[in-house]
């Protein structure tokens, strides 16, 4: 028994060393917004792992045999849902991961679209900060149950990241609240700022439906040049997660001038502009509140 007590001992001290790579919870974000944001609730917690890095596409990602790898070793896998990132489904499979795989977009009021006659879940929740709270909450719930011990810091990291998003919300609708109704027109490559617009009050318009897979029809195109040129829109913006040939060509064909790339499905680099969830609002609304005042 006392051979016993001692080991126990010493596995709790090695277990304690700090900076040991094995304290820390492995976790696995699919794309790099959630991967900040899991980052900010895990705090020293845990090594997170993002599996669509910065700049990257989540709706096309392809999963290598490295990305298994990593699934395999991880204590929570985290995913947006929604059918942004499906494709975890096979590679969990494949990683024979046998762990929880979290929604963290469960429990937000979905948005719909009507796309070739077929209602499809708007899967950019995210764009709508009050719904990054409700993320929060969920990764925070999923952390304490992985990890009890640290229960504290996870809830106490989820109310102080949930009280900054808060004061930035109400600085982002304070600003966008001065725009004229008439002026809050927005145009991107893909529909990736729905729920942006919902909680904003702005109309945004693009070529690309909800998901960046399949392309713009040349009737789409068509018609919406002539919207732009006919209702006179200038916010024309690329995205940092796509081929900016497509807008590069309406803004030439309409005489628009690009306003520069928003930051919609991915972030940036760590030396980027938008390196965090909060810094990519940080980033788009000044570029927004500029395109929408040429209109
Ligand atoms: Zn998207």
């Amino acid at each position: 028994m006392k051979k016993l007590v001692a080991l126990i001992g010493l596995v709790l001290l090695i277990g304690a060393t700090p900076g040991m790579a094995a304290d820390k919870l492995r976790l696995v974000a699919s794309f790099s917004i959630l991967g900040d944001m899991v980052s900010r609730i895990a705090g020293d917690h845990a090594e997170v792992l993002t599996l669509v890095g910065p700049d990257g596409d989540a709706h096309t990602f392809e999963p290598s045999p490295a990305d298994a790898k990593e699934v395999a070793s991880a204590k929570v896998v985290f995913v947006n849902g929604l059918g942004l990132d499906k494709w975890i489904e096979s590679l969990a499979h494949s990683a024979e991961y046998q762990g929880p795989v979290i929604t963290v977009s469960s429990g937000i009021k979905t948005r719909t679209m009507m796309e070739d006659n077929e209602t499809i879940t708007d899967p950019h929740a995210w764009q709508d900060l009050r719904n990054g709270a409700i993320y929060a909450a969920n990764i925070a719930a999923a952390l304490i149950a992985a990890d009890p011990p640290n229960a504290a810091d996870y809830g106490k990291n989820r109310d102080a990241y949930v009280a900054e998003l808060a004061a930035l919300d109400d600085g982002v609708r304070q600003q966008f609240a001065s725009v004229p109704a008439a002026k809050r027109r927005v145009i991107t490559s893909h529909d990736a700022f729905g729920y942006f617009g919902a909680a904003y009050g702005i109309e945004f318009l693009a070529p690309e439906g909800l998901s960046t897979e399949a392309e713009a029809s040349a009737g789409d195109l068509s018609k919406l040049m002539t919207q732009i040129k006919s209702e006179g829109i200038k916010a024309l913006f690329i995205e940092n997660i796509t081929d900016p040939r497509m807008m590069t060509m309406i803004a030439n064909e309409t005489g628009v001038e690009l306003g520069g790339a928003l930051f919609s499905d991915a972030l940036s680099p760590p030396d980027g502009p938008a390196p965090t969830y909060i810094a990519m609002f940080k980033n788009n609304v000044p570029k927004l509140l500029e395109g929408m005042a040429k209109n």
